[in-house]
């Protein structure tokens, strides 16, 4: 049984492992990078099942894909191999010790391919959770057709439907992005949204207003990040805010991620609303002590390891 599916681009990631111009790096660590499927071992660390759908290459990146998710726990029968697009690379490194540069080369690639007959319908009828990004929406025609489809079999088949805005400003213009988001937003149960994403969409100038007028567009759950200032949450609603965790940031890529995956894994287990926001607020914490993007998201006993003296007051 999966309790959770998402689809989209994943990528191999390159990471350069000397701070200063990418041109005079000279060796590179190799990974994976991709919202979705970040999402998804995040998911799986947590302890639920989660599922990730999307295409890759005919290649040596496919493979590594592949073999990293499904080490992380993921389910990646629906994942296709593509025999005719390569798949697509991201190439991460540190101009300063403040400064990530972060390089995507996806044209033409196979996960930009995806296509809404793609989808494992079975599979994301019978989950509890579809989670789907605004990267997805914004990288083709068809993977942002194969979203929508999605989505609309999720609320169908009674999924609950989770989106993270993760507006990428190099992918599409703001008011792209607000047309096409405000359409999903409005069969979406949880949206999270940093403070800019969600100015995106709605008005609101504080995180309490904000998450009231995105609330309005019809999520049940509405979050809102503030990186080291902690998240602000509309439920039901019922306004919480969340302190921060006070850790020393080394790189802040894969917070949002990290904060997604345990909130939904919380929910999942059906942790109480107080609960579930600390959770994801350390997880969030915990992604950007430690350099990279998946292979910082945080394991339950992870956690532990965080001072527990900053609860969540409503
Ligand atoms: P990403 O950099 O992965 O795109 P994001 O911009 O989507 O992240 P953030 O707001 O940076 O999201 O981080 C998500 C959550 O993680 C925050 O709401 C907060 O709870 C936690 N978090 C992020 N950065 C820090 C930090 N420096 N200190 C403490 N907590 C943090």
């Amino acid at each position: 049984m999966i309790d959770l599916v998402t689809l989209g681009e994943s990528m191999a990631l390159f990471t350069a492992r000397r701070t200063g111009l990418l041109r005079h790096a000279r060796d590179f660590g190799l990974g994976v990078g991709g919202a979705e499927s970040n999402l998804a071992i995040g998911v799986s660390r947590m302890g639920r099942r989660a599922a990730w759908f999307g295409r890759v290459g005919a290649d040596e990146f496919g493979e590594l894909l592949r073999s990293t998710l499904a080490g992380e726990g993921v389910d990646v029968r629906g994942m296709i191999v593509d025999p005719e697009a390569p798949t697509g690379l991201m190439v991460k490194s540190r101009r300063t010790a403040e400064l990530v540069d972060v390089r995507y080369y996806r044209s033409g690639s196979a996960g930009s391919r995806l296509r809404p007959g793609d989808l494992d319908l079975p599979t994301l009828r019978s989950a509890r959770v579809l989670h789907v990004t605004g990267i997805t929406l914004a990288i083709s025609a068809s993977a942002a057709e194969t979203v929508r489809a999605a989505v609309a079999e999720a609320r169908a088949a009674g999924v609950t439907v989770s989106l993270d805005v993760n507006y990428r400003r190099a992918l599409w213009s703001p008011a792209e992005a607000s047309a096409a988001l405000r359409d999903v937003v409005a069969s979406t149960d949880v949206l999270f949204a940093t403070e800019a994403e969600g100015g995106l969409l709605a008005e609101g100038d504080d995180p309490v207003r904000l998450a009231k007028s995105l609330s309005a567009l019809g999520p049940r759950h509405v979050l809102v990040k503030r990186g080291a200032l902690g998240a602000v949450e509309l439920s039901d609603g019922v306004l919480r805010h969340a302190e921060p965790y006070r850790v020393t940031e080394l790189d802040p890529v894969g917070a949002g991620d990290a904060f997604a995956a345990a909130w939904l894994a919380e929910t999942m287990e059906e942790a109480d609303p107080e609960r579930r926001l600390a959770t994801a607020c350390a997880a969030g914490a915990f992604a950007v002590t430690s350099e990279g993007d998946w292979e910082s998201l945080p394991r339950r006993h992870d956690l532990s390891l965080l001072s527990p003296s900053d609860a969540v007051s409503r």
